[in-house]
């Protein structure tokens, strides 16, 4: 078990290496006070034996869903590669007569998702079943009676997470744990990349306390925060369907919140929402800060524009490894080479950053520096060889700004705060191999 220790107070970490020099630390009052060989100790200053090992400031996941993650924790897997039929799917919906909330549904296991599908799968308990797209929510007969839903006859509630969270409050996921999971992983700084966050929800985020600080997407223009550890990040745009493709739609959205000095961070997978959406950030004229997430199809014509536009894009190579034997199945082979890029971006100039998107991406930010470097689909191929980047570039992105991502990379240096992460080896070595399991000590600044 990784050594997690909150708001450090005194402490020496010894032959620790930093940039590739071995030195000592000096942590106190939640922030690096000294490097130095051959520091001295004093009363009260505990002192680290850091044998050699790679000292980190802590890691940023730049996009992920925090309460949609801690909820699935505690959920059942519906899709591949866990379930990939529909007998499989029946088993895993059955056993007790509790609720069942389901992830990661897709059409290849029992067909498209609806009310009927679940009814006959699991006729007795209350289910709600999300697509792997995180969109969508397929309830069954005893769910909708259970919530009073009256308005969904085919059982299905598209963007719903809101509406189900306010009528499950007794459910609300275990925040706190999710926080300590994944500073245990190194990471101390995420991005929520969950739009339009309700009143509850934002409470929600603010109580947990997390070890993390936390920049928040869908946070209102008007939230005032009450707690150093969050801040309002760029304004998340969702595009929901056709009609939201719609140029002068999309103009008037990133004008709006241009206007009250916010950046806008536009969520695109297809190629129609990416020509959309650079179009849209042509005309309204791009604010310092603004990014694309996911940017899961950039043809090579738009890659100029990106890079004049100055925005950034924040990535998920596991996520693409994952799907990749889908994509490189359905995709137009002459558009292999548009999807889900890393390295071109790089090579063009724009700043790009990975992420998790936990819980649609699979796995922690260690696979997702090995999915950089390999993306290895779950068939044994490469999802699109020619944007890996090595580990070392994956990790730089983890380690740029919360604000910045794809911006320098930080580093341990006296008066940042004490979010550290001490590795078992020195960092050549790490990189050889990344994996959680190379994390030794965690120390948050809060
Ligand atoms: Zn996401």
């Amino acid at each position: 078990m990784v050594d997690l220790l909150r708001r450090p107070e005194g402490l020496l970490l010894r032959d620790v290496e930093v940039d590739g020099t071995r030195t000592d630390v000096l942590v106190s009052g939640g922030s690096v006070r000294r490097l130095g060989t051959r520091l001295a100790g004093a009363p009260g200053v505990s002192e680290v034996d850091g044998r050699g090992g790679a000292l980190l400031p802590g890691l940023n996941d730049h996009h992920l869903h925090l309460l949609a993650t801690a909820a699935g924790r505690t959920s059942v897997a519906c899709g591949p590669p866990a379930v990939r039929d529909v007998g499989q799917l029946r088993l895993a919906l059955s056993g007790g007569t509790d609720w069942i909330r389901g992830t990661g549904y897709h059409e290849s296991v029992a067909g498209p998702l609806d009310r009927a599908l679940l009814d006959q799968l699991a006729p007795q308990r209350p289910v709600r079943v999300q697509h792997r797209s995180g969109a969508l929510w397929g309830l069954n007969s005893p769910a909708l009676d259970a919530l009073g839903i009256t308005d969904a006859p085919d059982g299905l509630l598209w963007r719903g997470d809101e509406r189900l969270r306010d009528r499950e409050r007794s459910t609300w996921p275990d925040l706190a744990g999710l926080g300590r999971d994944l500073a245990r992983t190194g990471v101390l700084g995420v991005t929520d990349a969950t739009p339009d966050l309700a009143p509850a929800a934002l409470d929600r985020l603010v109580q947990a306390d997390l070890p993390q600080r936390v920049l928040l997407l869908g946070a209102p223009d008007d939230w005032e925060p009450g707690s150093a550890s969050l801040s309002r990040g760029p304004r998340k745009v969702l595009l929901h369907d056709e009609a939201d493709l719609d140029v002068p739609h999309l103009v008037a959205v990133v004008r709006a919140a241009h206007a009250v000095g916010r950046p806008v961070a536009m969520h695109t997978v297809t190629q129609a929402s990416c020509v959309a959406v650079l179009t849209a950030l042509q005309e309204a004229g791009a604010l310092e800060g603004d990014r694309i997430e996911h940017a899961g199809v950039v043809p090579p014509e738009l890659l100029g524009q990106l890079v004049d536009l100055g925005v950034r894009v924040v990535t998920q190579p596991a996520l693409a490894a994952a799907h990749g034997d889908d994509h490189l199945r359905d995709a137009d082979p002459a558009d292999h080479d548009a999807l889900w890029r890393y390295a071109s971006l790089l090579r063009a100039g724009v700043p790009t950053a990975p992420s998790t998107d936990a819980p649609y991406g699979p796995g922690d930010v260690w696979d997702v520096l090995r999915a950089a470097r390999d993306r290895h689909t779950p068939s044994g191929r490469v999802a699109g060889s020619a944007e890996r980047v090595p580990v070392a570039t994956a990790l730089a992105g983890l380690l740029s700004p919360l604000e910045d991502p794809g911006g320098p990379p930080r580093q341990v240096r006296p008066g940042v705060p004490a979010d550290l992460v001490l590795l078992e080896l020195p960092l050549a070595a790490s990189l050889r191999d990344p994996c959680r399991d190379l994390v030794r000590l965690v120390l948050a600044a809060r």
